[in-house]
Formats: C-alpha cells, sequence, structure tokens
C-alpha cells in the first residue's frame, strides 16, 4: 500500500526569493539608468554613470553581438555586457531548461502576479483550446525564426558591423527607455491588451509571444535535468498537473521533456507525497535539489558579472560623453510628446 508522506521542501517561496532579487537588480538598474539619461539631458557633462546591466533588455543587439563573436571570436565593444548577459541566459537553458523565465525574468514575475489577479477575479485561469492554444505557441517561435534568419542569413558581416556601430544601435538602451518613459498612444493600448490577456490567461506573453521564451524553450530541449515521476510512489492525485502553469499533464508523464517546461518545480511543491516529483539528470538516478537549482541560477550570472568585468566585456565602449551628446540630439530630432 502506499503512504503518504508530506512533501517539506518549499520550492516555491524558493523561487519567489530569488525572482525577488533579480526584479530588485533590475529595478535598480532601471533607477541608474533613468538618472544617467536625465543627467546627460541636464547638465553639461554626465554626472550619473551608465549601468551595462541595462543592455540585457536588448536581445536583438545581443543575438547580433553573438553572430559577430561567432564569425570573428570578437566581443564587440558596443554592448559587451549585453552579449555577456545572453550567454549566461542562453548558458542557464542548456543547465535547467527554460528556468530563466519562472526563476529570473521580471516580465515573467509579472505575468505570474497578473494571472493571481486573474483568479481572485473570476476563480480561475482560462485556457485556450487546444488547436488555437498549438497555433499561437508557433508565433514566438516565428518571431525569433525571423529575427535568426535576417541576422544570419540576410546580413553580411560588414552590414552587420555597420549596425552594430551605428548610433541607433549604441542608444537602443535610451530609445527603450524613452519608449516607456514616454508612450504613444498605440503602446498604451497594446500593453492594456496584453495586461487584460495576461490576466485572463496565464503567462499570455511568455506562453505564446516572448521571442526570448522561444530561444530558451529551444536551448533547453537540450538540458539534460527534466522533472521525472517516480510511479510507484505516486497516489495519482493529479495535483501537480492541476497548478501547472505550462498546462502540462505531470500526472500522466514519467519524464517532463516539454519545451514548455520552465523547471518552476510548482508541480514538485504541489506533491503530497515526499520525492515522487523532482528534477532529474537524464541517464542518471541523481536528483536537483531547489536550493542546488537556485544557487546555480544566482551563481551563473554572478560569475558572467565577474568574468565581464576582469576581462573588460563588461563597459562599452561608447564614453558617457558620447552618450550625452546623443541623447541630446535625439532629444532635439525627436522631441517626447508631452
Ligand atoms: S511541469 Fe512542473 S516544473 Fe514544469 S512547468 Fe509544469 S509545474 Fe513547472
Ligand atoms: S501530485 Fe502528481 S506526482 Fe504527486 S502523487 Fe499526485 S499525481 Fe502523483
Amino acid at each position: 500500500m502506499k503512504t503518504l508522506v508530506k512533501n517539506e521542501t518549499k520550492p516555491h517561496r524558493l523561487r519567489r526569493t530569488v525572482q525577488l532579487i533579480f526584479l530588485g537588480i533590475c529595478l535598480f538598474i532601471g533607477w541608474r539608468f533613468i538618472e544617467f539619461y536625465h543627467s546627460c539631458l541636464n547638465s553639461a557633462q554626465p554626472i550619473a554613470a551608465r549601468p551595462p546591466g541595462v543592455e540585457a533588455f536588448l536581445p536583438i543587439s545581443a543575438l547580433m553581438s553573438a553572430r559577430y563573436w561567432l564569425q570573428t571570436g570578437i566581443v564587440h565593444a558596443v554592448h559587451p555586457a549585453g552579449l555577456l548577459i545572453f550567454a549566461a541566459i542562453l548558458a542557464l537553458s542548456f543547465l535547467f531548461k527554460k528556468s530563466f523565465c519562472s526563476w529570473v525574468c521580471p516580465f515573467g514575475l509579472l505575468s505570474e502576479k497578473l494571472a493571481d489577479v486573474g483568479r481572485k477575479i473570476f476563480r480561475r485561469n482560462f485556457s485556450l483550446p487546444k488547436w488555437p492554444d498549438r497555433l499561437l505557441r508557433s508565433i514566438k517561435y516565428l518571431l525569433l525564426g525571423f529575427f535568426a534568419y535576417v541576422i544570419s542569413c540576410r546580413m553580411s558581416l560588414a552590414d552587420l558591423e555597420a549596425f552594430l556601430e551605428s548610433p541607433f544601435n549604441q542608444m537602443a538602451d535610451v530609445r527603450l527607455l524613452q519608449f516607456f518613459l514616454h508612450p504613444s498612444p498605440t503602446t498604451i493600448v497594446v500593453l492594456t491588451i496584453l495586461v487584460i490577456l495576461s490576466i485572463l490567461v496565464r503567462n499570455f506573453w511568455c506562453r505564446y509571444l516572448c521571442p526570448y521564451g522561444a530561444l530558451t524553450s529551444l536551448a533547453g530541449l537540450l538540458s539534460p535535468t527534466h522533472i521525472k515521476r517516480d510511479i510507484p510512489s505516486c497516489i495519482d492525485c493529479g495535483k501537480c498537473a492541476k497548478v501547472c502553469p505550462a498546462s502540462l499533464p505531470v500526472d500522466r508523464l514519467i519524464t517532463v521533456y516539454s519545451d514548455e517546461c520552465s523547471l518552476c518545480l510548482e508541480c514538485v511543491e504541489a506533491c503530497p507525497v515526499s520525492n515522487t516529483l523532482g528534477v532529474s539528470v537524464a541517464f542518471t538516478k541523481r536528483r536537483v535539489w531547489p536550493t542546488m537549482v537556485a544557487w546555480s541560477i544566482v551563481g551563473i550570472f554572478v560569475i558572467t558579472l565577474v568574468y565581464g568585468k576582469c576581462s573588460g566585456h563588461w563597459k562599452s565602449s561608447v564614453t558617457p560623453q558620447q552618450m550625452a551628446q546623443q541623447i541630446k540630439e535625439l532629444q532635439l530630432a525627436d522631441p517626447p510628446q508631452p
């Protein structure tokens, strides 16, 4: 007879702690960057420093730098931190599937919180029927495929270099900031629709639209770590499948190979029987404990930061004075709408 032993691990709290740490880092970077931006606009010399971590929000530029590095072996100097963070995200996905989405990305956390709002209002989140769901899930892969095709097949090395050196790329982070500081009516409408859809359907943005999510999903397919269910001790209660944000039938699988699994460990926490669900390493009987996942994720980003700083591939080659000059020119050429 199967005995029910309370599962004592609390991966949810652990994951939330890691998410909040990364959210805090992102907010700090955002605040420092806004300070830098205003100091460029309001004084002759920028008095605040530009935080290189802001380049984490420039995935297209990072994709271009990645191809440039693959072809030349050189880390392009305009957004070097962006490339290193991109590499860290890929490394994390090879190690722990698309855990970046559920443990690190602030938009992943925002999506979860919006879904919580939906559950409070409607007592549930809605899911799309199977075929629309599959069709919509392909959008993020199409977007990623489009960018990858243009960057790898339609641009010569000279084109790539010209783009990476261009004022447009140098100012990509400033343009992104202006996009959010002075949103156009269309931006506000699109963001409002996305918020409403994320309240109704769990992880709408991550599941259907985010090209970064597509990249982590594809890289995650090569990961050796998977959620594994121990059939002899499973009591078939179905709680794991019920809480899975990716709607995966965890209770009917032995190993979860799906590209949609973000290793969020909600199923592990929900399982009432100890050691029935867990993260396993392929071809071994080894279990990876939630704390190991958490420390590895933090470790990868700390190593990336230390490596970037020690190797000189962290700060942009564009000086703060050059950026200040370009920010003023941009402001004159394209003043924000009140
Ligand atoms: S299978 Fe488990 S770890 Fe994977 S997404 Fe679903 S709940 Fe999260
Ligand atoms: S939560 Fe899932 S794995 Fe755990 S006992 Fe229930 S059905 Fe089995």
